[in-house]
């Protein structure tokens, strides 16, 4: 059965169509994701009117808010479900506490557009090292966060922000690199290569949709990871001050994956300004770690 994706909404312009949470259905039903606590319940809701009511797994990509936030509230509503994530990032699923202070400092209003995560309790959560979940391979894939996993899972490739955030608009596309600070490079280029390794699937991202041929949206992703070094490389030698907002326009105007950045709305293009900054920061903080 082809794996669903469920939008969770969230109560701001501009955030339609942006998070959400792949179902696999089966012998075992696995959720990957769960998005923000303040909006868990939509997808709780959104399950059991399709008649979802069991969730044996739940897969995370990795801890951030807008992925692993509602996962206490996600469990008291399906009591039979285990979750499996990196076990470095166990820690901070249980003790919430450092993940939010940090959060609220990286994502400033948007960590309480999100809402705070609530404790979940250590005997839900498998490390992933041993999941024992038949047929899913576990791809460690740090990049966009250090304990970032991609799942090899009923023939598709679930790669969290692995591969950027991809949004599919018919006629056209868009991708961004998701490479927030702390952000490093080669881990990520690795992390793609990793991926590459296994065969040609559909490739499912958290942000937002699928595209039919992993193979070539990762070899793509690589390439504009690259493209993103030189631009911003070149532009962060030229001097100080706005960089990033100057690395934005250039960005915009020399990567032809963000061409669809024009059509979209503008309660979109604000949301994607803020990511695209946000991604930039990634590299800067990236190229001055090279030069300490
Ligand atoms: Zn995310």
């Amino acid at each position: 059965m082809e794996p669903l994706l469920v939008e969770i909404k969230q109560d701001r312009p501009g955030f339609d169509r942006f998070i959400g949470s792949w179902v696999c259905l089966g012998n075992l039903n696995v959720a990957i994701d769960v998005g923000p606590s303040n909006s868990v319940h939509r997808l709780i809701r959104s399950l059991l009117e399709r008649g979802i009511e069991r969730i044996d797994f739940v897969l995370l990509s990795h801890i951030h808010l807008d992925h692993g936030g509602g996962l206490a509230e996600f469990l008291d509503q399906f009591p039979m479900a285990l979750a499996v994530c990196h076990q470095k990032g166990m820690r901070h699923l249980i003790e919430p506490s450092k993940l939010w202070e940090s959060s609220r400092k990286v994502l400033g209003d948007m960590a309480h557009l999100y809402g705070e995560p609530r404790p979940v309790p250590a005997e839900r959560i498998l490390p992933h090292t041993e999941p024992g979940i038949d047929g899913l391979e576990i791809i460690e894939t740090p990049g966009h966060a250090p304990h970032h996993l991609s799942f090899l899972y009923e023939d598709h490739l679930f790669v969290g922000e692995a591969g950027g955030n991809y949004f599919s608009l018919g006629e056209s596309d868009y991708l961004r690199p998701a490479t927030p600070p702390l952000f490093y490079l080669e881990n990520a280029l690795e992390s793609l290569e990793l991926i590459l390794e296994k065969k040609r699937l559909p490739i499912c991202y958290s942000h937002f949709g699928r595209a039919d041929d992993s193979h070539e949206m990762l070899k793509r992703s690589m390439e504009q990871l690259l493209l993103w070094k030189d631009v911003i490389s070149g532009e962060g030698r030229r001097g100080k001050g706005l960089i990033e907002k100057k690395c934005v326009d250039l960005l915009l105007a020399k990567d032809p994956n963000l061409e669809a950045f024009g059509s979209m709305p503008v309660p979109v293009q604000q949301r994607e300004r803020w990511f695209l900054l946000n991604s930039i920061k990634g590299y800067l903080g990236y190229f001055s770690s090279l030069e300490n």
